[in-house]
């Protein structure tokens, strides 16, 4: 067992705390709410103490030690609001504006800026500047995914400690000296590797940007809403950012980015660029129309008539995807044995094994293999051809089935099944065999619970002002309009249904799932012991 660690009796700004030794300054201050301004420090990241924006008044020490860079002892007494310490700021501000283009309206980083916070918040005077600003170019394309803006760097290094420190590729580096410093990669070698475009997030100003999200939507016009990458099973926790205006509408109901969030259990401050890039399905060939037969239905009508269609069949098959949450498994299980007494029901792949590293980036591409596990419905894709054969009905639960079909056998047995409704977010080849076609809900616009591949459960939240798109419904709404009235729509029900009988979540409500998840002790891991 690890030694408790030393905890020191430290003053900030008159009030006292007690702190582990050692902690940097700059955090315990946080832990009183107390914001020293930076552009260098990461919690994340090596300790550069470059910028000196975070400097405050420490008795006994010399001059205006940096907070990042001192780390706390018994006894310390520090004051981060003094004449001198914003008077040191006010001169940073200054000097780190001396070259900087100040080109704000036409600057993707405006509104999330923190040149512009700061200045707004510790300088706010005009400039002294008498002489033209150096200046360098503004459009460097130094990887796939980032460019670059030269004049709009203000020297903090986080990009070049990012990619030291965490792919461990080295690709950026600062050339020259004094105020005709740039950053740059090395000749010939861009930055392009997979986690890159956390230099953007972590980039305090518009020097470096994310070539996706570039000129999409000025940030003030999104709301951000807390979630899980569906990119693969790590389940790296993230923010959506996603439009809301009361005005400018059009924003509304699109995704616009996902940024990393910080979850040190599961990915620490980042997130891979391949993860960044599932928002596009928020957005990209939604299904809005019900339809049955072909024909355009009200999602009601549609409904009706695939309950009706499926009540009638005698043998139903129920096939869900392994990105379902861990309610909606439950309640295609619940139809399956309440409903459709013995149907078969699985859920299945439909996407290939991939690239994996040795941080977050997994093989397997589907966000909740593991929570199918738990509710003994996976299945392999050759079982899912098997299990089709012989069916009157199939219910089709967002999964694209044909997606990894390779030898046709599953389109064979699909083509033979009269009754085929599907309820889906986006257009696939698996949607278009559909006879009845139930507009459902994309990963963003849904509350649920996944299991990542440790094993932890974590919640996916819709954005609270995220519209749902006309013609469509939260998928639990239509799983349980395939029912017989006693299945839950509202996700909290579902889940008090599923601890019922699920061991690996008895005694669990949704709120005991804390923002960073909760990795259950199974009840196998409390026999071995
Ligand atoms: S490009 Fe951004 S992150 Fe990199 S050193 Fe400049 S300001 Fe810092
Ligand atoms: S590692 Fe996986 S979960 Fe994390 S961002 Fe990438 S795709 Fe998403």
């Amino acid at each position: 067992m690890s030694e408790p660690k030393k905890t020191v009796k430290v003053s900030i700004n008159g009030q006292e705390l007690q702190v582990e030794e050692g902690l940097p300054l700059i955090e315990a201050a946080a832990q009183i709410g107390v914001d020293i301004p930076r552009f260098c420090y990461h919690p994340h990241l090596s300790v550069a103490g470059n910028c000196r924006m975070c400097a405050v008044e420490v008795d006994k020490a010399r001059g205006l030690p940096i907070s990042c860079a001192t780390p706390c002892t018994e006894g310390l007494v520090a004051r981060t609001e003094t004449e001198a310490v914003k008077k040191h700021r006010a001169s940073v501000m200054e000097f780190l504006l001396v070259n900087h283009p100040i080109d704000c309206p036409i600057c993707d980083q405006a509104g999330e800026c923190w040149l512009q916070m700061y200045y707004m918040q510790h300088d706010l005077r005009d400039s002294r500047l008498g002489v033209d600003k150096v200046h360098y170019d503004k459009r460097v394309e130094i990887g796939p995914r980032v460019l670059l803006d030269q004049e709009r760097c203000v020297e903090c290094t986080r990009c070049i400690r990012f990619c030291d420190e965490v792919p461990k590729t080295g690709e950026l580096r600062m050339a020259n000296r004094g105020d005709r410093n740039f950053i740059t990669t090395f000749p010939g070698v861009p930055l392009d590797n997979p986690y890159s475009v956390n230099t953007a997030d972590i980039c305090p100003v518009g020097a470096l940007t994310s070539r996706d999200f570039r000129f999409k939507a000025r940030v003030w016009f999104l709301k951000e809403a807390p979630t899980i990458c569906p990119g693969c099973a790590q389940g790296c926790n993230v923010e959506v950012d996603y439009g809301w205006h009361d005005i400018v509408t059009d924003y509304n109901g699109k995704a616009y980015r996902l940024r990393p969030r910080v979850n040190n259990e599961v990915n620490q401050a980042w997130m891979c660029d391949f993860g960044r890039t599932e928002y596009h399905r928020v957005n990209d060939d939604r299904i809005e129309q019900a339809m049955v037969s072909g024909a355009p239905k009200s999602l009601a009508t549609a409904i009706a008539d695939a309950k009706a269609a499926l009540d009638a069949a005698g043998r139903v098959v129920i096939i869900g995807s392994l990105e379902d949450t861990l309610e909606e498994m439950h309640l295609l299980k619940r139809l399956g044995a309440e409903q459709w007494g013995g149907a078969t029901v699985l859920c299945s792949p439909d996407r290939p094994d991939g690239f994996a590293d040795d941080y977050l980036i997994r093989a397997d591409k589907h966000p909740n293999r593991r929570g199918a596990e738990w509710l003994e419905m996976l299945a392999a894709s050759t079982s899912v051809a098997a299990a089709l054969v012989g069916a009157q009905a199939v219910l089709i639960h967002r999964v694209d089935l044909l997606a990894l079909d390779a030898d046709g056998a599953i389109r064979r047995a699909l083509d033979t099944i009269p009754v085929r409704v599907v309820v889906a977010a986006n257009e696939t080849a698996t949607s278009r065999l559909a006879t009845h076609l139930l507009p459902g809900v994309s990963f963003i616009e849904k509350d649920g619970h996944w299991v990542n591949c440790d094993g932890r459960v974590q919640r996916v939240r819709k954005g609270k002002e995220l519209r749902l798109k006309a013609g469509t419904a939260d998928d639990l709404t239509i799983l349980a309009g395939l029912g017989n009235g006693s299945l839950p729509t509202r996700m909290a029900d579902a889940f008090a249904s599923l601890a019922l009988v699920l061991p690996e979540l008895a005694g669990l409500s949704p709120e005991s799932i804390t923002e960073v998840g909760l990795r259950p002790v199974r009840p196998a891991e409390v026999t071995e012991r």
